[in-house]
């Protein structure tokens, strides 16, 4: 997505431990106008998909869900990061190690908001080593919904999430897919 590409290249900043910062547009200030067009690009790509769910995991995926969903017209629902697992078994649950925070989190989700009648599209911002991606796919397959796939803003093609979940044969779609990036350049998959 050349527009996408053209705005990390202008505004994204890298940082040390392999970090690109894009909080000036996409995950703390957020360009609303962007968005919009991420949101059409994934319906463009999922058209022929039945979702009914689009799922994320809080924080910074959830904004990005919510204005894609205005094109799928289906609700948003988030996993949340808990600090200790209620085991009631009203909740999926599962671990996800975080890669900015380096730091394992439990991940929960009411089990009333994803049934095996779903069709679920995942969204988040990052796809780096696939923490957060693998938790979601965990709680998709506890649940018996159908994974239709996933939508990411921006991959890290150099970190190993994206080939692991291709691998799986997960339907994966990343707007733009860094292969290298340094303090002085940044280059992107074609
Ligand atoms: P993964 O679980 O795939 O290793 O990492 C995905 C999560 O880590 C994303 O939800 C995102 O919040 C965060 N993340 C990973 N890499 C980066 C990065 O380079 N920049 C920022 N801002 N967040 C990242």
């Amino acid at each position: 997505m050349k527009l996408l590409k053209d705005r990390i290249l202008k505004d994204g900043v890298v940082k040390p431990g392999n970090i690109l910062k894009v909080d000036s547009f996409l995950n703390h200030q957020m360009d609303i106008d962007l968005i919009n067009e991420i949101g059409k690009e994934f319906k463009a790509r999922f058209a022929d998909c039945p979702i009914t769910k689009i799922l994320t995991i809080e924080a910074s995926g959830i904004g990005i869900a919510c204005i894609a969903a205005q094109y799928f017209h289906v609700p948003v629902v988030f996993a949340k990061k808990a600090q200790s697992v209620n085991l009631d078994g009203e909740m999926y649950t599962t671990k996800v190690e975080s890669f900015t925070h380096k730091k394992v989190y439990d991940v929960i989700l009411a089990k009333r908001f994803l049934t095996e009648q779903d069709h679920v599209l995942l969204i988040d911002d990052f796809l780096a080593n696939g923490c957060a991606l693998l938790g979601l796919i965990d709680i998709v397959k506890k649940s018996g919904a159908t994974l239709e796939g996933a939508g990411i803003v921006i991959e890290k093609g150099f970190q190993s999430g994206g080939q692991q979940i291709r691998d799986m044969g997960v339907r994966l779609e990343s707007l733009a897919i860094i292969d290298s990036m340094s303090d002085t350049s940044l280059t992107f998959r074609e």
